[in-house]
């Protein structure tokens, strides 16, 4: 089990007992350190800790990866998004959903579960 360092720029900065380390006369408080993280992808032991990234690299990151200067579009060409319903034995039925055009197509259980599968032509 590999062991991987909160990624806040703060976190040996918030002084609970876990971050506690060393013994008396050279204890530090210090990044905390587990197998796993709740946070950003895996990256952060906390939501302070997150947004402390955030705070401190985030506009270099979106500058660095692309910032948005004009909207997005949804489109009736990317519009359709899978959804559920039920039909009248109570049947679970799977449907794809044009949120512009609001057309349905029918859709299989297993093109529903497909993450890859899409009839979405773009963005
Ligand atoms: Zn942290």
């Amino acid at each position: 089990m590999t062991l991987k360092y909160c990624q806040g720029p703060k976190c040996h900065t918030y002084t609970t007992q876990d971050r506690l380390k060393g013994m008396k006369g050279s204890k530090t408080f210090q990044t905390r350190r587990r197998s796993d993280f709740y946070y950003g992808n895996s990256n952060f032991c906390s939501l302070n800790c997150q947004n402390d990234w955030f705070g401190t690299y985030g506009d270099r990151a979106i500058d660095h990866y692309g910032r948005t200067t004009e909207p997005k579009k949804l489109t009736e060409q990317n519009a359709w998004q899978k959804t559920y319903d039920w039909n009248s034995n109570d049947d679970r039925i799977y449907v794809y959903l044009n949120k512009i055009t609001m057309e349905q197509r029918p859709l299989t259980e297993a093109q529903y579960r497909d993450t890859n599968y899409t009839i979405n032509t773009g963005e």
